[in-house]
């Protein structure tokens, strides 16, 4: 029986509508692409409910049917899947094509958790997934597969009408508030039910089911929906939760030096995190600057590293590497050649050879060597001096962004405390978790909507087997 304070709560299921692009209000995305399709009433009771309409959540809900299950999932946001609909730029860099243990060890220690669902469900088998529903993906550099034409839409389409045609249930603007079970019975939902037009009218439902997946992901980039509200669910029910901290995230740095940079983006360089004289971490690849700092994907892969060195209070510097290639030796080498065939021009022409244009005059001020002096008056000492700044441009590291910019969110449901087999609560039976919410979280690189996709892929699965 529906304990609900009013039987005539309405469902909606979003139907994608082609063709037209509205610019929506809450995003910068191209965005609502969705309407209302249909309005049914609530039911009694459910098989199933999926709490988030995420990549993990669509993907337990299509995965745990079965012709007789009633499921229902239950999204907080108007529109679903938005964080999915602006992944990878609006591109959705949907997985990797890494081996395995490679795969693994982008999740740096708890990868070892997801050995199972990957081993499962892993970047071929959700290539061929979405071949299946129509949606193709194209590898580019670093092993990053995107979708073909550049669409992140179509992946989040294709889930919504997949799980359509199953007649799952998709009821948005539903944020489920709490959580009770008495012992062994079945779950109770307490859903705030937004009346679509706004905030006003507000109607609170209880919802019963046997079994819940929760996909609620993490607290990054709140604006998407995914604000941190499934942490209260699941300790609510007795779960652990990790230290939450965001990754991903650009770093803030000394100075206005970022700042001058602004907008500039590296290729092929080197970034190294130092601290107390000990180089800890490296990557290898693109770097912007910020208008505060720096940022992409060599900075972001690194910026797990660097949060929890801020956090202990440790002083942190980042040396970049901006001739990778060539060593201390060769770079003067370079620098001797080009002195020695150029003796007349001005050294800003030499840093203009070596260097984007933007970095010129910032590298000629911190040389404090005029930019228009001639080549073959520079002394040896100077050309050390930039051979050094050319292979160790350092920043040094003031904090990081917040959950608002960061990709994903480190921390979670505790992993001993979720069956790597199924995603099944250890401690509630008939509770599973899929997706960010739980305490993974990767490199860049397309990992993390593979770690979404295989754990709900494993959970949905799960509930058809288990007996409960
Ligand atoms: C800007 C950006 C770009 C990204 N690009 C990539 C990329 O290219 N490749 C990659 O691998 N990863 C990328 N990521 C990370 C990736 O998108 C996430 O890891 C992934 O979306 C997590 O999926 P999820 O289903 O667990 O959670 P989410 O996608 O966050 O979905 C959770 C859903 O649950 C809903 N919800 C939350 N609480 C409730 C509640 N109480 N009741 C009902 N509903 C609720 C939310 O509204 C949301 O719709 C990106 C992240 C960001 C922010």
């Amino acid at each position: 029986m529906v304990k609900s304070g009013c039987k005539n709560a309405k469902l909606f299921f979003a139907e994608p509508l082609l063709g037209k692009v509205i610019s929506s209000p809450f995003l910068c995305i191209p965005g609502n692409i969705f309407r209302k399709f249909e309005q049914i009433m609530f039911q009694d009771e459910y098989d199933i409910a999926v709490i988030g309409a995420g990549p993990a959540g669509l993907m337990a809900a299509i995965e745990s049917h079965e012709s007789s299950r009633k499921i229902l999932i239950l999204e907080k946001m108007h529109n679903p899947a938005l964080k999915l609909r602006i992944s990878g730029k609006g591109r959705c860099n949907i997985t990797n094509d890494a081996e395995l243990k490679d795969f693994i060890s982008h999740f740096g220690k708890n990868g070892r958790f997801l050995k199972y669902a990957f081993s499962e469900f892993c970047n071929t088998d959700l290539l061929k997934y979405f071949k299946k529903l129509g949606v193709q993906f194209k590898l580019e550099r670093g092993g990053r597969y995107f979708t073909q034409n550049d669409n992140a839409m179509n992946v989040a389409k294709a889930l919504l009408d997949k799980a359509r045609s199953l007649k799952i249930l998709l009821s948005t603007n539903s944020e489920v508030m709490g959580i009770t079970r008495p012992s062994k019975g079945k779950f109770t939902l307490t859903v705030n039910k937004k009346n679509p037009a706004g905030n006003r009218n507000t109607q609170r439902i209880q919802i019963n089911t046997d079994k819940i997946v929760l996909a609620t992901g993490g607290k990054s980039y709140p604006r998407t929906g995914s604000s941190g509200g499934g942490y209260k669910l699941s300790s609510q029910l007795g779960h652990t939760i990790t230290p939450l901290s965001p990754s991903l995230v650009p770093v803030e740095t000394r100075g206005d030096s970022a700042k001058r940079l602004q907008g500039l983006s590296l290729k092929h360089v080197k970034a190294e995190v130092w601290c107390k004289n000990k180089k800890v971490d490296e990557r290898f690849g693109e770097m912007l600057f910020t208008d505060s700092g720096l940022s992409g994907p060599i900075i972001l892969s690194l910026s797990k590293t660097i949060v929890n060195l801020i956090n202990d209070k440790q002083k942190v510097v980042i040396s970049i590497d901006l001739k990778p290639a060539l060593d201390h030796k060769r770079v003067d080498q370079r620098l001797l050649r080009e002195i020695d065939e150029h003796s007349k021009q001005g050294f800003k022409r030499l840093l203009g050879r070596l260097l984007p244009a933007k970095l010129v005059p910032l590298f000629a001020e911190k040389l404090n060597i005029p930019e228009e002096k001639r080549l073959n008056q520079i002394t040896s000492e100077e050309r050390k001096r930039l051979k050094l700044l050319l292979k160790d441009f350092q920043f040094e590291v003031t904090g990081y962004r917040s959950f608002d910019n960061a990709i994903v969110t480190c921390g979670g449901v505790c992993i001993k405390e979720i069956d790597p087999q199924t995603m099944e609560s250890r401690l509630v039976k008939g509770l599973y978790f899929a997706g960010e919410l739980i305490d993974i979280d990767a490199d860049t690189g397309g990992f993390n909507l593979q770690a979404a996709f295989s754990t709900g892929w494993i959970a949905g699965r799960a509930t058809r087997f288990s007996s409960q």
